[in-house]
C-alpha cells in the first residue's frame, strides 16, 4: 500500500514534491532538532487521488489514524479527551509557496465537552473559548463554505459592546456567548458542527485538499506559471498558542530585511496573539528586534535557531514562531519573499560570506526582478513640488518599493476590469486585503491599505507580484458604500488619480512624474552582472535607432548593436518632408535631388552611432517599413481636401492636397504587411538602400580614416528568396566599394540578412551563400508563422486565447519554441552546413525574453538583441541559461 503519511520524523527538506514546502521543511526543522510541534504530512499524490475521486484514496484513514497515535504519545494527551485533549491544526502546504492561497484551520479537536473540561481547568478560560470560536469560524467558513461575513457580523456586535472595542477586549464570558451564536449559525446555514474530533479532523483535511482547486489558488498558479497537478499536501500539527496571556505571543521573523535585504533579525511580533491575528494586521505589531529588550532569553533562542535555517538553507529564511508560556516553537520556515533590492543584496552579500558560491547568486537572482530593479521610482522635484502644494495625503508602512500613479479602485473587480481589459493603471485601495483580492492585485499598478503591517497579507502579495504597495496608511478612512476615501478635510474618489510610493510609504493625491533608475548606482546589481558575464556564452547587443540609444545600450552592457532600424531616422520631424518629397517625385531629378539632402543627415546619424559603439559591431537594416507610412493618412487627407474646397481659403494647399491623395491611394495596399516593403523596396526603388549604404560607408570611412574601427555590419530586411537578397547584395556592395574607392580607405564590414519569413527560413542554405550573418526577426517571423496580425491580435483575440489556455503564451513575447522555434533550428543547421562560420542572432522583441533566450542559447546562437532596457535582464539570463547547461537536465548545483 502506497505511504501517504509521513511523521515529521520521517521526512526532510529534500522531499518537497511529496511533502510540499512546508511539510519538507517541518521534517527538515524536526531532523535539526528545533523546538517544532509533532504532527504529520498527508502527501501530495494523496491530494491528487482526492481531486480526482473525490474521495481519500484506500488506506489513508488507517494511516492518518495510525499518526495521530504516534503524535498523541509524543504530545503527552489525546484528541477528544476532554481531561487531556490534543489539539491540532490542518494547513496547506505545495511545492511552490503560494502564500495565503490556500487554506488553514486551527484548533481542531475542540468541541463543546472538550472546551467546556478545558475551560474549568485551566487558569485562562478566556483563551478556550477564543480558541473554539476561532474553530467554529475558520471551519464554517472553509469546509462547509459559509459565508464569513455572517461570523463577523457576530464578532463586530460583541466587540462594539466592550470599552476598547478590539478582538482582545472581548472577555471568557462573551467569547462563550459568541461559540453559542456561531453555532446556530451552523444549524441554519449547514448541518450541524462535528462533536467528533476525527471527523472534524476528516473534513478539514478534504478542505484543505479542495482548496487545492479554489478559485484564488487556479488564478495564482496562471499568474505564477505553476503547474496545476502538482497537488497540496495537508500538514496535521499539534497547536501551540500564542494567545495565553502576555507571556505568549506569535511573531513572523526574516533572517535579513526582505526589503533591503540588510543582514539581522527582521519582523514582527505580536503578544497574546494567534498567527493569523499577525497576518490580517488587525493589531499593530512590535518589531522582532524589541523582544531582545522584553524577553532576552526568547530572543537570544529565536535568532539562534534563525541563524542555524539560514546557515542550512543558505538562504533568507521567512519563520514562522508562536510563544506559549515563555517557551518558543518553530512553527514553519522558508525562502523568504523579497523585493529584487533585497535579492541582489542577498545574493551577493551571502556570495561574499561564502555561504553559496557566485554562479550560486547569479542563479538566484530572477531576471524579472533586474526589471522592477529598474523601475521607474518618481522624480523627487515633482515629489517636493506635490509636498509643497499639500498633495501629501497619508504615510503608511512602505510594504513592497516602487512608484505608482494611477487611478483609485476600490473594488478588486472592477480593478481586474480596468487594469487588465482597459489598461488603466488602477491603483487598488483597500482596508486590509485578503486571498479574495489577489485577482485585482494582479491587473493593478499598486496597491494601498489602511490596515496590516510589513506581513500582512497585502504586503506579502505585492513583494511576490513586484507592485508598489503601502499599507497600514491609519489616517485614511475608507468608506466603500460612497466609493471614496478621506483623510481630515481631503476626499478621494473612485476614479482620481493618486501616486504611492512604496519606498517610502507615502500617498499623494494626484499624479507625480517619475523618473528612470539609475543604472550605475545599484552596486549589487552590477556586482552580479559583472559575475553572469563569467558564464554566459550567449553575447548581448540592443536595439538602437540612435546615437542616444546606443550610448545607453553600451552603458547597460551591451556588445554590438543588433538592429539599427534606419526608417525611425526618417520618421523625425525636420526630415520627414524630404522622405515625402523622394516618395512622390514625379522625376527621376526631382528623386536624386531629395535623396541628396538626405544623404548627409542619414550619414551623421551613421556617424554618432559608430562613435558610440567603437569597434563593436553595428547592424544596420535599411529601410523596411511600406513607404505610405511616411505620408499623411489617407482619411485624413480626405478630410482636409474636402473642409479646403468648401472653404476655398488655400487653392495651393488643396492642390497638393489632391496630389497627396491621388499618390497615397496609388500605394494604398490591402494587405501592407505582406506588400511592398522589406528588401521589395529597394530592389523596386534602388535610389533609397543606394543612399543609405552610401551614408553607412562615408561615415565609417571618415572615422576610420580619424583612426577609429568602425564595424558596420549591412542587413536586408525580409528575404524569402536568395534572388532577392543576389541582387540587393551585387548593387549594394558595388556601392560600398564605390565609396572606399572614392576615400580612399577600406572598412571591415559584413553583409547579411534579417530571417523573418518562413520561406528564408527554410531555405536558409541557399540564402547562407549570399549571407555572411542572419538575425532571426521573429516579430515577422511569429506573425507570419501563425498568420497573426502583430499590430492587432493581441486585443482582438490572442489574449482571450492565453487565457482560455489555447496558447500557453502570447507568442509575440515568449518565442513559440514548437513553431517558430522549428523554424529557426532548421534555419540554423541548414545556414551553418551552408557557411559553417555563419554568424547567428536574433533581434526580434523575444531577444530581451528570459525564456526566449534561453531557447537562443540552446540553439548556439552568438547574440540576442533587445531593447537598451533589457540588456541587464539579457545578460542575467543568457547566464541563466549556461548555468542550467553546466547543472544537466536534474540538478541545480
Ligand atoms: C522583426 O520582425 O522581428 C524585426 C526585428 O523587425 P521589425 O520589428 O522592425 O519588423
Ligand atoms: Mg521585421
Amino acid at each position: 500500500m502506497p505511504k501517504w503519511v509521513y511523521l515529521f520524523h520521517d521526512g526532510n527538506a529534500k522531499m518537497r514534491d511529496l511533502l510540499g514546502g512546508k511539510g519538507a521543511g517541518l521534517a527538515e526543522m524536526t531532523r535539526l532538532g528545533l523546538p517544532v510541534p509533532p504532527g504529520f504530512t498527508i502527501t501530495t499524490k494523496a491530494c491528487n487521488v482526492y481531486s480526482a475521486k473525490g474521495r481519500f484514496p484506500p488506506g489513508l484513514k488507517v494511516q492518518i489514524a495510525a499518526a495521530v497515535k504516534r503524535v498523541e504519545a509524543k504530545a503527552g494527551n489525546r484528541l477528544g479527551d476532554p481531561g487531556n485533549p490534543l489539539l491540532v491544526s490542518v494547513r496547506s502546504g505545495a511545492k511552490f509557496s503560494m502564500p495565503g492561497m490556500m487554506d488553514t484551520i486551527l484548533n481542531i479537536g475542540l468541541n463543546d465537552a472538550v472546551a467546556t473540561a478545558l475551560a474549568a481547568s485551566s487558569e485562562n478560560e478566556r483563551y478556550v473559548w477564543d480558541a473554539y470560536r476561532r474553530l467554529l469560524q475558520m471551519f464554517g467558513r472553509i469546509v462547509r463554505g459559509i459565508d464569513g461575513h455572517k461570523f463577523e457580523a457576530i464578532m463586530d456586535r460583541w466587540k462594539a459592546k466592550t470599552t476598547g472595542g478590539k478582538d482582545t477586549d472581548l472577555d471568557a464570558g462573551m467569547l462563550r456567548l459568541i461559540v453559542d451564536e456561531f453555532r446556530a449559525v451552523y444549524t441554519s446555514e449547514s448541518k450541524d458542527f462535528p462533536e467528533d474530533p476525527r471527523v472534524q479532523l476528516e473534513e478539514a483535511i478534504k478542505a484543505v485538499f479542495g482548496s487545492w482547486n479554489g478559485k484564488r489558488a487556479v488564478d495564482y498558479r496562471n499568474f505564477h506559471k505553476i503547474p496545476h497537478d502538482l497537488g497540496t499536501a495537508a500538514n496535521v500539527q499539534t497547536m501551540v498558542f500564542g494567545n495565553l496571556g502576555d507571556d505568549s505571543g506569535t511573531g513572523v521573523v526574516f533572517t535579513r530585511d526582505p526589503a533591503t535585504g540588510e543582514k539581522g533579525l527582521y519582523g514582527e511580533y505580536l503578544a497574546n496573539a494567534q498567527g493569523e491575528d499577525v497576518v490580517a494586521g488587525i493589531r499593530t505589531p512590535l518589531k522582532v528586534r524589541e523582544l531582545k529588550g522584553r524577553m532576552p532569553r526568547i530572543y537570544a533562542e529565536l535568532n539562534r535557531h534563525a541563524m542555524k535555517l539560514e546557515r542550512h538553507y543558505r538562504d533568507l529564511q521567512d519563520i514562522e514562531f508562536t510563544v506559549e508560556r515563555g517557551k518558543l516553537w518553530v512553527l514553519q520556515t522558508r525562502a523568504g519573499k523579497r523585493t529584487a533590492k533585497a535579492a541582489m543584496k542577498v545574493a551577493v552579500d551571502m556570495a561574499g560570506e561564502r555561504l553559496i558560491t557566485r554562479d550560486e547568486a547569479v542563479r538566484r537572482v530572477e531576471p524579472a526582478q533586474v526589471i522592477q530593479l529598474l523601475m521607474p521610482r518618481f522624480d523627487e522635484r515633482a515629489k517636493e513640488a506635490a509636498r509643497k502644494e499639500g498633495r501629501l495625503l497619508a504615510h503608511g508602512l512602505n510594504a513592497s518599493p516602487g512608484a505608482a500613479t494611477g487611478i483609485v479602485v476600490f473594488d478588486p473587480d472592477e480593478a481586474e476590469r480596468l487594469g487588465r481589459d482597459e489598461k488603466r493603471p488602477v491603483i487598488l485601495t483597500r482596508i486590509e486585503t485578503s486571498p479574495d483580492d489577489v485577482h485585482g492585485m494582479l491587473h493593478a499598478k499598486g496597491i494601498l491599505t489602511t490596515r496590516g503591517g510589513a506581513t500582512s497579507h497585502a504586503s506579502v502579495v505585492a513583494r511576490g507580484l513586484g507592485l508598489p504597495c503601502v499599507v497600514g496608511a491609519e489616517s485614511i478612512r475608507v468608506d466603500y458604500e460612497d466609493g471614496s476615501f478621506s483623510v481630515g478635510e481631503s476626499i478621494v474618489r473612485k476614479g482620481d488619480a493618486v501616486s504611492i510610493d512604496g519606498t517610502t510609504g507615502e500617498v499623494f493625491v494626484g499624479a507625480i512624474s517619475t523618473i528612470d533608475p539609475d543604472f550605475r548606482r545599484e552596486k549589487e546589481l552590477l556586482t552580479l552582472l559583472s559575475w553572469a558575464d563569467k558564464v554566459r556564452r550567449l553575447q548581448v547587443w540592443a536595439n538602437a535607432d540612435y546615437p542616444r540609444d546606443a550610448v545607453r545600450a553600451r552603458e547597460f552592457g551591451a556588445q554590438g548593436i543588433g538592429l539599427c532600424r534606419t526608417e525611425h531616422m526618417f520618421f523625425e520631424q525636420e526630415r520627414l518632408p524630404i522622405v515625402q518629397r523622394m516618395i512622390l517625385a514625379e522625376t527621376e531629378a526631382e528623386r536624386r535631388e531629395a535623396l541628396d539632402r538626405l544623404l548627409p543627415i542619414q550619414r551623421g546619424d551613421f556617424k554618432g552611432i559608430f562613435e558610440a559603439m567603437g569597434d563593436l559591431p553595428v547592424v544596420i537594416r535599411l529601410i523596411d517599413p511600406p513607404l505610405h507610412e511616411f505620408l499623411p493618412k489617407y482619411e485624413d487627407l480626405l478630410v482636409e481636401a474636402a473642409e479646403l474646397r468648401i472653404t476655398g481659403k488655400d487653392p495651393d494647399r488643396l492642390k497638393e492636397v489632391e496630389r497627396l491623395l491621388k499618390a497615397v491611394a496609388a500605394m494604398k495596399e490591402q494587405n501592407p504587411m505582406l506588400g511592398l516593403r522589406g528588401c521589395r523596396l529597394g530592389i523596386m526603388f534602388p535610389g533609397v538602400t543606394e543612399m543609405q549604404v552610401r551614408a553607412i560607408f562615408e561615415a565609417a570611412c571618415g572615422l576610420k580614416k580619424a583612426g577609429e574601427d568602425p564595424h558596420p555590419e549591412i542587413m536586408i530586411p525580409l528575404v524569402g528568396h536568395v534572388n532577392e537578397l543576389r541582387v540587393e547584395r551585387e548593387k549594394l556592395e558595388r556601392v560600398a566599394k564605390q565609396v572606399m574607392e572614392e576615400q580612399g580607405i577600406r572598412v571591415d564590414y559584413k553583409f547579411g540578412t534579417m530571417i523573418e519569413v518562413p520561406r528564408g527560413a527554410l531555405t536558409a542554405d541557399e540564402i547562407a551563400l549570399h549571407a555572411e550573418f542572419f538575425s532571426f526577426g521573429t516579430n515577422d517571423l511569429t506573425q507570419m508563422t501563425f498568420g497573426y496580425s502583430r499590430d492587432d491580435a493581441e486585443g482582438k483575440f490572442l489574449m482571450a486565447y492565453v487565457q482560455r489556455g489555447i496558447l500557453p503564451a502570447n507568442p509575440f513575447q515568449t518565442l513559440d519554441r514548437a513553431g517558430v522555434g522549428q523554424l529557426m533550428r532548421v534555419a540554423v543547421e541548414k545556414g551553418r552546413k551552408a557557411r559553417p562560420d555563419l554568424k547567428i542572432g536574433i533581434c526580434g522583441e523575444h531577444g530581451g525574453d528570459p525564456e526566449s533566450i534561453a531557447f537562443c542559447h540552446e540553439l548556439g546562437l552568438k547574440y540576442v538583441s533587445c531593447s537598451p532596457f533589457r540588456v541587464p535582464v539579457a545578460r542575467l539570463a543568457a547566464a541563466h541559461a549556461a548555468l542550467r547547461e553546466k547543472a544537466g537536465p536534474k540538478g541545480t548545483d
